[in-house]
């Protein structure tokens, strides 16, 4: 898009601005569209958000086993098919503005629109231990299919007990000699199914009730102080990688009024996904919910784009009547 064009999308009038390109995102984008909204969304990176972390889907109805780059390429064509428009920006900051909203982006260009669905997902949490930071990109990875590849033949740690641990340290045991899957308590939180595989993979190996105390390394990473919780011992592990996956933080920082949220951050909706705020939604991962799967994200954004669509539908009856 060169600068004229950029221009005049800048001061057109969205009926729905979309931040953020996950499955959430596209999903919503989708619906707009097909209901004949104008809609635009902004995404930072490239559409997808974390199906392009992921390496392969099982768990998507109508998918028996898909990668997450086909159903992130998949999931952009169709939405787009219908008139979704996506531009690429960092959303900075999302306001009310003269009955609707301005979304301003770190890039420069400032969006107008009825409504917003936010639909931004999160950002890895971190350990928050010596070392981390400095290694971080020189051993440490929030991300195992970015980083895998590079990890042939080495041992790696997995920190973490949940469905990502499970499933992105599976998928670490196609390069790494010996993954080893460190938890702070001896039950996991992850599925039983990815459990299984774990439990079944030769190169595998549990440390539970521990936790990670530093990581450290020369250039990168060679090992990593780790600290049983029950007793205190203390090990060091030699390691080149340590890939952590504790969870995620929603970035839900870009509107400038407060938003219900829970005590983590994750945003409160109704059932129609809406905020406090009238003309706002929230679906997918920054939402607070019991699930957080790919089917949750896209069932979120259709209500939302839905109920959007309803509110634009009833503000312009209301604007009507009030001129009649
Ligand atoms: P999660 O389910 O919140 O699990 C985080 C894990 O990290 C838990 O085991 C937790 O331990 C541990 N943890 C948290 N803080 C820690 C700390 N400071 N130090 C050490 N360990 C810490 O996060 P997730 O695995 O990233 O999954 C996020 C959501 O996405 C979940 O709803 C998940 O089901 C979904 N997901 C689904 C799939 C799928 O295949 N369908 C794949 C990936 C993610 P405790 O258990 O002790 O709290």
């Amino acid at each position: 898009m060169d600068k004229g064009q950029r221009q005049a999308v800048n001061q057109e009038l969205w009926d729905v601005i979309i931040v953020g390109g996950g499955p959430a995102g596209l999903t919503a984008g989708l619906y707009a569209a097909r209901a004949n909204l104008h809609a635009l969304l902004v995404e930072r990176l490239l559409p997808g958000g974390e199906l392009l972390n992921t390496d392969i889907i099982e768990d998507y109805p109508g998918f028996i086993s898909t990668t997450g780059r086909e159903l992130a390429e998949l999931m952009e064509q169709h939405a787009t098919k219908f008139g979704l428009k996506i531009e690429q920006g960092t959303v900075q900051r999302v306001s009310r503005d003269d009955g609707g909203f301005i979304t301003l982006t770190e890039e420069g260009p400032t969006y107008h629109s009825k409504t917003v669905i936010l639909t931004a997902g999160g950002t890895p949490r971190k350990l928050e231990v010596p070392g981390e930071e400095e290694l971080a990109g020189r051993g440490v990875s929030y991300c195992a299919v970015c980083d895998g590849p590079l990890f042939r033949d080495k041992e790696v740690a997995v920190i973490g007990g949940g469905d990502s641990a499970f499933q992105e340290g599976l998928y670490l045991t196609r390069h790494a000699s010996k993954v080893h899957i460190v938890h702070r308590r001896d039950e996991f939180r992850a599925q039983p199914i990815l459990q299984d595989k774990a439990k079944e993979n030769e190169k595998i190996n549990f440390v539970t009730n521990a936790v990670v105390d530093e990581i450290g390394g020369e250039k990168n990473v060679e090992w990593a102080k780790i600290r049983n919780v029950k007793d205190g011992a203390m090990q060091t592990l030699p390691l080149d990688g340590v890939f952590v996956f504790i969870g995620f933080t929603p970035n839900v920082g870009m509107f400038d009024e407060h938003l219900d949220h829970d005590e983590q951050g994750f945003l409160i909706t109704n059932d129609r996904m809406e905020t406090r705020v009238p003309g706002l939604y929230a679906a997918g991962d920054v939402r607070t919910q019991l699930a957080r799967q790919i089917t949750t994200a896209v069932g979120d954004a259709t209500t939302a784009a839905i109920a959007a669509e309803q509110y634009i539908e009833d503000q312009a009856f209301k604007a009507q009547r009030a001129r009649a």
